[in-house]
């Protein structure tokens, strides 16, 4: 008894705070999370939900990943990966190095694919949006690169879903500039 079973629940995340207290207060007790009678997503949920929507517009031939970026509650930016503006998709042959043999995770340094976070964070650039205080929801976990980004772009908080070559360095790096870093298990 009293094991308390609710995932995600008061967070400290950037506008996201999640488990609405105070809701009905019949037979709740204080502290548990009012329970409501169909499916409803918590906050995290709903983000990475919608992560995965942008991700299938994704045009990388070698996979399909997503950034969401959020204030106050409200999405700001979001991201998927894929060839630069302006250049012929990923899956039509715009980036040799998917198109090639290179391992997963090989020969990167010729890959003309952006990441879901980069593009996420140079959307909001493009429209002039600023992201200073918001969290970051990523499908994978960013690397080194997109990590340098999510810092100095002001953001204070990465939510991401599944790790892909999470670098000690990068997690390093995430928490020396004081980005919290959290994973959505599911
Ligand atoms: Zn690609
Ligand atoms: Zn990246």
């Amino acid at each position: 008894m009293g094991s308390m079973k609710g995932k995600n629940t008061g967070r400290t995340l950037a506008g996201t705070r999640t488990g609405r207290s105070g809701r009905g207060k019949a037979g709740v007790a204080k502290g548990a999370v009012a329970r409501t009678p169909f499916a409803r997503p918590d906050w995290d949920e709903y983000f990475m939900d919608i992560a995965h929507v942008v991700a299938r517009r994704g045009n990388c031939s070698r996979r399909r990943v997503a950034a969401v970026i959020v204030k106050d509650r409200r999405i700001v930016s979001t991201g998927y990966n894929g060839t630069p503006r302006g250049v012929r998709n990923c899956f039509e042959g715009g980036c040799a190095r998917c198109a090639g043999s290179a391992p997963s995770g090989g020969d990167l340094g010729e890959c003309v694919c952006s990441h879901a976070e980069e593009n996420a964070i140079t959307q909001a650039a493009y429209h002039g949006i600023a992201l200073r205080g918001g969290a970051l929801y990523c499908t994978l976990s960013p690397c080194l690169m997109c990590a340098k980004m999510i810092v100095n772009a002001g953001l204070v908080e990465v939510v991401y879903e599944k790790a892909y070559a999470f670098s000690e360095t990068t997690r390093a790096l995430l928490t020396e500039a004081g980005v919290r870093i959290r994973r959505l298990a599911r």
